[in-house]
Order: C-alpha cells, then structure tokens, then sequence
C-alpha cells in the first residue's frame, strides 16, 4: 500500500468550479484560492436561506487509543460511499493545525483511500484561516498592553489579564513568559504566555458564529481581563472587536475542496476539542445542508467528549437535529481495551476483542441517550481476523444496534457501500429525536454532575468551595444559561487516561473552571490540559523537506 502521500499526489482533482458547479454554486460566488480550492460567498450563503436542509450525519468513535480508529478516514469514506449510492453528499471536517505537524501527528484530511485533497495545502497554510485567526487574536493582545501603556483608563489590573497570546506552532518555551521588558517605552512588565492557535477563544468563536454580524459581537464579548474589584473588561471596552471582525471577514467564508473520488468537502475551522468544542464551523455545516441531501460531519476525540459536545455546544446553539450517529471502533482497538499492549495487536485474540468491547457498548448507550439512532463502523485493518470482527458485531447486535464492517481506508467508496445504505435507512426511517442532555436552565454545577454521570458513569464530582463560587457568581452575571465544554483526558470515561474500558465508580474532580463569554461556555478543567504542545525528542520536521522535482516528502 502506498503511503497517504503518495496516494493524495496520484489524485486526479477536478478544478473546484466544478466541484462547487455540481452543488449549484455560481461561478461568481466562489472565490478560489488556486485550482482546487476555493471560499464560498457571503452573499451565496445569504441567499440559500429558507431552503431545506439535508440530513446531518456525525461520525464519532470510540475512546482513542494508540492503535488508531481512523473518525477523518471514515468521515470522508462515509461521503463517498453515499455519493456512489446516488446520494448527493458533503464532507463537513476540521482544518488542520500547523504546528502538530511538524512534531509527530499524522495528517487531518484522512488516509489511505479516502482522504481529502490537496492534502498537502491543508496541513499546511491551506487558506490562511489560521494564519488570520493568529492575528486578530494577537492584535487584542496588542491592544491590552497599549491601552495600559497609555494609562489605562479603564483600570485593568495588570495581574488578572485572562488574554494570552497565540501561535500555530509547538513551541513550549513560550508556554510562561515575561513581556514589556527593556525599559520605560515597552510598557509594564508583566507574566503571561501563547497558546496555540487552535485553542484561541477566536477559534471557537469563530466556528459557532453564524455570521459576520454574530462573529463581531462575540469577540465583543470577551472577556479579556479583571479590574481591581474584579468586574470584568471585555474586548468591546477597548474597541477591538471590528477590527478583529476585518481581519477574519474572508476567514469566516467555508472552504470547499474535494475528496480523491472528486465529491465535494468544507473543510473549515479547527476548535481543540479538549478546551474547546471540537468541530468544523457551524457556517460550515449549515452552508452544506443547505447544498447537500447528506452531510458527514466528524467531532474530536470519542464520543464521551466530542460527541457529547457536538450535540449539547454545536447543534443546541446552532439549532441542528442529527439524523444518525456513525461510532468509529476497530479490532485493534477493542483488544488495547481488553489489555493487550500495541506489540502485540498483529496476534489474534478473541477473548480480547470481547474483554474491550464494553467501552464501545457504553458510547453506542450515550449516543442514543440523545435521541440519536447508532450505527457501529468497524474500520477494518489488514491484520484483523474473522473470528474477532464477528465478536464485534455480536456483541454490538447486543446493544441494540448493528455493526459494519468497512474497508474504505483500502478501496474507497467501494469498500464502504453497505454502511452508507445503513445510514440512508436509520436517517429515512426518521427515528431520529434529538435532545441536548440537560435544559439551559439548568444550574451549571449540576450541569456538570449530569455529564459526569450519565455520559462518564462517575460517582460524583468534586470541587472545591472556590471553584463552586465562581460557577455561582458566573450564574448571577448572566452566563448561567451556558453549556459546558469538558476539558478532560480523551483516553477514558474517566480522568484517568490509563483507565481502559468502560471504568465506574470514579470521581471526576475539577482543578479549574474558566468563562469564554464570547464562545458562549463553561470551560471545565479536569486534570492537566495543554494548551501549547511541545516538539518531540526527534520532531518529523526534521525529514520534512522538498525533494527534486519541488514536491513535499517527509509531512506523513
Ligand atoms: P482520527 O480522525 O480518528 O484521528 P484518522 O482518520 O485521521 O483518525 O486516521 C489516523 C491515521 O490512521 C491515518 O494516518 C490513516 O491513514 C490511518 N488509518 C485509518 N484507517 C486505517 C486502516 N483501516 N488501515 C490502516 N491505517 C488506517
Ligand atoms: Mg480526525
């Protein structure tokens, strides 16, 4: 098998105005960035408004592990598996971040055969929406330090700045910082630090923002620092919110490119879907189901986070009712559950397979739990065995649900016809009932103890007095109606990531709650959460260089 790169260069890409022709796009309202890729107008998705929309497929998965699930993989294959059916599809997925790439990740766009092209383009600069994301947020960044430096009259205390700095890079020496060193005309020095980009509150804004008008009074709503009497300064205060809005005004368009079987893809935003919720934009979304009779859509992580997010952060806010939930599980997976170490996985066992099964059990009970029908989708590996994928199954027809085995990743939509005529039925069988888990009105510790319990099966929570206080404090200034964004471990139910399985009996206890009052959540920290990563010993940019003829070697 030739490697994702190989395979992506072989691509025969038709030129995007087709693409986009194909789904009714003008010309004219497609701005291309190149030969095959290209932003849709503002004014285009204006005017589709009022047209019905298409049914709204999420693929999650199970809890990850180091033997790969492969949700991108079998997002884009789902697409042109219900394409090849007739279907008239869209991928929706996230772009990918820069700075993971140079470090150890693999790509964003997929593998094998059902991949999303030019793949290169979009694990590197592809559009430049990150690129404009890292401005607008440090031109905030610049403004607070200005506004200080020339008297700070709206009374920032200079210690409880909550606005850091960004980058799209794994630089953890930037982690903690001292700026506005050197004297008198640098301003007051002070500590602070970057994150990278994908975990910057105007990355999620910008991906639940329905508007260019919404976008703008998000990032209004920040808030950026605390006063001495702690009330807060939000971003509007210092008036940075339109520029901010013109920096992201072509940011906020949806790409489109297209798969390697030429159907189309938005590939558009890139939230952390652990401080963060983990999903393409909603313009994105709603733009494709207004375009599409299917979209396929892919959340981070397994379904204890991204799933859980998708439903109670993208679709409450955004007013969307998936029609059917594809759960991601491999073979290999299911035996790293059952305990098998990852040297291991080329040997076949049954019995572990069936051991590991339960953590796959629970997510197919969650994901109902929302009102959604599930459908299982083995993503099939060479090295898996009969006798173990007939165990999956078995114990899937167990649950209530069924499972398909798919082999997308080596023959494309061919290979993954069966699950795309599975969903078709679940989604025009209309047994679809979307609810969120819990109401708006509900208080938000409790709001907490609902996820903790019905979603990771926990005892209880804890928090201290402290942490209690400010979610009641954010109550009485108006937040309270927020959903919750969990920023726990992605590797268990529990906040353990060596806690395999389907673990009970756990408590989840919170270190730190924080407000992204544009985003519109409650950030809820569980254990230690890295918002800047770091490089690896030897870091793939290392191999990363162009050969001979100009092409990229060495990115996966
Ligand atoms: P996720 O979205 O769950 O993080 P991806 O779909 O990006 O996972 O896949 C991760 C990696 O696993 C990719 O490099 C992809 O090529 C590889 N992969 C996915 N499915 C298979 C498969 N069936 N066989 C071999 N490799 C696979
Ligand atoms: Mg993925």
């Amino acid at each position: 098998m030739k490697t994702d790169i190989e395979i992506a260069r072989e691509a025969k890409k038709k030129p995007i105005q087709e693409i986009g022709a194909r789904l009714g796009i003008p010309a004219e309202h497609l701005l291309p960035y190149g030969h095959d890729k290209a932003k849709v107008s503002q004014d285009f998705i204006a005017s589709l408004e009022g047209r019905p929309d298409g049914k709204l497929i999420l693929v999650t998965a199970i809890n990850p592990t180091p033997a790969g699930e492969g949700k991108t993989t079998t997002t884009v294959g789902l697409g042109d598996g219900l394409n090849r059916i007739g279907k008239k599809a869209i991928v929706c997925i996230r772009e990918a971040s820069l700075g993971p790439n140079f470090g150890m990740k693999g790509g964003a766009a997929g593998g094998g055969m059902a991949q999303v092209v030019p793949m290169e383009d979009m694990n590197l600069h592809f559009t430049g929406d990150f690129h404009a994301i890292t401005a607008a947020h440090n031109l905030l960044a610049a403004m607070i330090d200005n506004h200080i430096y020339w008297g700070n009259e709206l009374g920032i205390d200079v210690r409880r700045i909550a606005w850091r700095r960004v980058m799209d890079m794994n630089d953890r020496a930037l982690r903690d910082i001292v700026v506005g060193l050197g004297g008198v005309a640098n301003g007051f020095a002070r500590q602070t630090g970057f994150d990278i980009t994908v975990a910057s509150e105007v990355m999620a804004i910008l991906c639940l923002a329905t508007d260019l008008k919404d976008l703008q009074k998000r990032l209004g709503d920040i808030v950026v620092a605390y006063r001495r009497d702690k009330s807060p300064v939000y971003c509007r205060d210092l008036k940075a919110d339109g520029a901010m809005t013109v920096l992201l005004k072509d940011a906020m368009q949806p790409n489109l490119v297209q798969t390697l079987e030429n159907n189309p893809a938005f590939v558009h935003g890139g939230p952390f879907a652990n401080i963060a919720h983990g999903c393409n934009s909603v313009i994105a979304t709603k733009t494709a189901l207004k375009l599409g009779e299917y979209v396929v859509t892919e959340a981070g992580f397994g379904a204890d986070l991204g799933a859980e997010k998708f439903f109670d952060i993208k679709c409450r806010k955004a007013g969307l009712k998936p029609a059917a939930a594809v759960i991601v599980a491999t073979v290999r997976a299911m035996k790293m559950n059952g305990g098998v170490a990852k040297a291991d996985l080329g040997t076949e066992n049954v019995e572990a397979v069936k051991k590991g099964c339960p953590n796959l059990g629970r997510h197919i009970a969650n994901t109902k739990g929302f009102g959604v029908p599930v459908v299982v989708a083995i993503n099939h590996f060479a090295t898996d065995t009969e006798a173990e994928i007939q165990a999956v199954k078995d114990y899937v027809a167990q649950q209530g649900a069924e499972a398909v085995l798919c082999r997308h990743w080596a023959e494309g939509s061919a290979g993954i016809e069966e699950l795309a005529r599975k969903v078709v039925q679940i989604a025009e069988g209309g047994a679809a009932n979307f609810a969120p888990l819990y109401p708006d009105e509900m208080p938000l510790f409790q709001k907490i103890e609902t996820i903790a319990k019905r979603i990771y099966h926990a005892d209880e929570v804890i928090a201290d007095k402290a942490i209690r206080d400010q979610l009641r404090a954010w109550e009485a200034a108006g937040y309270g109606h927020f959903p919750i964004c969990m920023a726990k471990t992605q590797y268990s139910f529990s906040t353990d990531p060596n806690l395999r399985g389907a673990p009970t009996g756990h408590t989840v206890p919170i270190r730190e709650v924080r407000l992204s009052a544009g985003a519109g959540f409650i950030v809820v920290i569980c254990g230690e959460i890295m918002t800047m990563p770091g490089l690896p010993k030897i870091p793939s940019a290392e191999v990363i260089r162009l050969d001979e003829a100009g092409r990229i070697e060495g990115l996966f």
